[in-house]
């Protein structure tokens, strides 16, 4: 009896122990660790193919962000967010959906490589999902037009592309993965007036309702950008009026909208910090451009996300309220 018994106990405790402990370790790792690590296994898979650490950090949070919205997609066992279906990882015609033998993955058309030198192509390991993408995006070369390029054959979407591309000059110009600071759009110690409006009925322009929230201050008070980002947009449109569009690292869209006017500089694709003056408060908007004061001056701040096919809004006013408090949570500091 205890012979069959023993090795089933034990058999038992390893299913149940070897997860939690994972878990448990994961758990224990701050932001600030885990953009460390990934930097490590970012610039490792670099030394091994010479693709830049920054693409392979763009492609990473951007499929951390799909991770954390496409409901058929599991989390991440590891730090590493870049997914692969068992058939793209094992090969579509391989029988053995789970295999992990490098060179049968490689004759059944697989694209899993081995990255950590263990002999086996592991879909559930870090380094080894890292460098089979390393690998991928080698092929097609190394600057950003080849990035492109290789994005768009992977993707099959032009949005995908230019939110990772924007990533990628993210990382790029600031050297490191700590960029998850946010910032009130306007600054604190202005006078404004903001209430939950997200989902009201709007009468201009037919039936639509209220994609975000009305900060309402005075003509020409300045309105700041509210993360690290890319201005994707910037210029006229007959609803919001002068409006700026700008894309974050957590793939969110931040729309600006009823501007009086731009700060100087401010250019589609430029990169752009938290807090950081990009326009205007006014009460541009509803008709051809130029046209103001059909309403009070305010600023119209909606929040889109993507999850690789389509956008959809969300209610900016939790994100806001977060924000406000601590920015004045600093200011106190600072005082
Ligand atoms: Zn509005």
């Amino acid at each position: 009896m205890n012979k069959i018994i023993a090795p089933i106990t034990f058999l038992l405790l390893l299913i149940t122990l070897v997860p939690m402990e994972t878990l448990a370790a994961e758990e224990e790792l701050t932001i600030e660790q885990k953009d460390e690590q990934r930097l490590i296994l970012y610039k490792r898979a670099e030394a091994l193919t010479n693709i830049p650490w920054y693409y392979l950090a763009a492609v990473d949070t951007y499929e951390r962000g799909l991770r954390r919205v496409v409901k058929d997609r599991p989390r991440e066992e590891g730090l590493i967010s870049i997914f692969f279906t068992p058939s793209q990882w094992a090969g579509p015609l391989n029988p053995d959906l789970e295999d992990v033998d490098p060179l049968s993955i490689s004759l059944f058309g697989g694209l899993g490589l081995d990255g950590n030198g263990d002999n086996e192509a592991d879909r559930n390991q870090d380094e080894d999902v890292l460098f089979t993408f390393a690998r991928y995006l080698e092929k097609y070369g190394f600057n950003d037009e080849d990035f492109k390029i290789a994005l768009w054959d992977y993707y099959q979407r032009e949005q995908t592309v230019s939110i990772i591309n924007g990533h990628a000059n993210l990382y790029k110009n600031y050297k490191h993965l700590a960029l998850h600071e946010h910032a009130f759009p306007l600054p604190l110690r202005a006078n404004y007036s903001y209430r939950n409006t997200w989902g009201d009925r709007r009468g201009w322009g037919g039936r639509r309702i209220h994609e975000g929230t009305d900060i309402f201050a005075g003509y020409n008070v300045p309105v700041r950008a509210t993360s690290y980002g890319v201005i994707e947009i910037k210029g006229w449109n007959i609803y919001g009026g002068w409006r700026i569009g700008i894309r974050d690292l957590d793939n969110i869209y931040h729309y600006y909208a009823h501007l009086s006017g731009f700060e100087k500089g401010i250019e589609e694709g430029e990169i752009v910090e938290p807090g950081q003056v990009i326009g205007y408060v006014g009460s541009s908007g509803y008709g051809k451009p130029g046209t103001q004061g059909k309403f009070p001056p305010h600023l119209h701040y909606g929040m889109y996300r993507d999850n690789g096919y389509t956008e959809w809004s969300f209610d900016p006013f939790p994100s806001l309220k977060s924000w406000e408090r601590k920015g004045f949570q600093q200011l106190k500091k600072q005082s």
